[in-house]
């Protein structure tokens, strides 16, 4: 699966990377819920797709799991994906790693790779957004892996 690709072409349609706008264009529900340790899920019944993030989340980890969830919404809309945890972000499950793939592709765009602005590191950026440090190695530029 070029989760890349998928990425790109869902840019180049709505125009945004914002995981948040990007589900309401597409219908896809976001409900706030307490979920204890859970960061959150992803659930479709009735033909409804819908995004469960934990309320008690940072807005940045808020941000990220809204992201890994829009990647299972849109990669794996039939299946039932297993809650996000903070453990879940290293899983080897290859659903997890398509879904953490589709976040960092969408949050982590290629400019920054090739910026000039010594001022400005691809730390501050996922940061903003709550990208794991030890997921940015699922990035892809141009069909290599950083
Ligand atoms: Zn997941």
């Amino acid at each position: 699966m070029d989760v890349k690709k998928i990425v790109e072409q869902l840019i180049k349609k709505f125009g945004t990377t914002n995981p948040f706008m990007l589900a309401n264009l597409l219908g896809i529900m976001i409900v706030y819920e307490p979920l204890g340790s859970t960061y959150g899920y992803y659930s479709k019944s009735h033909r409804i797709k819908v995004i469960h993030i934990n309320e008690f989340l940072s807005f940045q980890k808020q941000y990220f799991t809204c992201a890994h969830e829009l990647g299972h919404a849109i990669l794996h809309t039939e299946e039932n994906t297993a809650f996000l945890k903070k453990k879940t972000l290293f899983s080897t499950d290859k659903l997890e790693i398509e879904a953490n793939t589709f976040a960092v592709e969408l949050l982590v765009p290629d400019d920054l790779f090739f910026t000039n602005d010594s001022s400005f590191t691809i730390y501050d950026e996922i940061k903003e957004k709550g990208v794991p440090e030890e997921l940015v190695n699922l990035k892809n530029i141009d069909g290599k892996k950083i």
